[in-house]
């Protein structure tokens, strides 16, 4: 009811499946899926189902899905192969180059990250 007036993103219709996606995990409450344009060997999206915009919109009583989010991406990680390590993004808004406005946890994997150097 808090987010129902956001407007439909295409996550969205990856959502209820009428724009196809490499889907490689889905639960009655997220969905994950790789990214269309990857920055890493691998690179997947963890997103709720229901449309929460973005991270600084999150409330309290969001923090158990939130942390299934969490779950779920570390054993997708595990599924893809990604033992030496990986790293969880979430951008928010115009500064973090949000795109997409509705909430996702990108994980990136299968390379060196180069930040922070040394
Ligand atoms: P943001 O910049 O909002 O954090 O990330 C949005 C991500 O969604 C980007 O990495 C972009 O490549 C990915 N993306 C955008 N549209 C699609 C799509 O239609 N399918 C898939 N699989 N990924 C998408």
């Amino acid at each position: 009811k808090k987010y129902r007036n956001t407007s439909p993103t295409i996550f969205s219709k990856i959502i209820d499946k009428s724009l196809p996606a490499d889907i490689i995990y889905e639960d009655d409450k997220c969905l994950v899926f790789r990214d269309i344009s990857p920055q890493a060997p691998v690179h997947f999206l963890v997103i709720p189902r229901i449309p929460i915009p973005r991270i600084s919109e999150v409330t309290e009583s969001d923090g158990q899905l939130l942390g299934h989010l969490l779950v779920v991406a570390k054993n997708t990680a595990k599924k893809e192969g990604l033992v030496e390590g990986y790293r969880i993004v979430i951008n928010d808004g115009k500064n973090g180059a949000q795109s997409v406005y509705h909430l996702h946890i990108h994980v990136l994997g299968g390379r060196q990250m180069n930040w922070p150097p040394g």
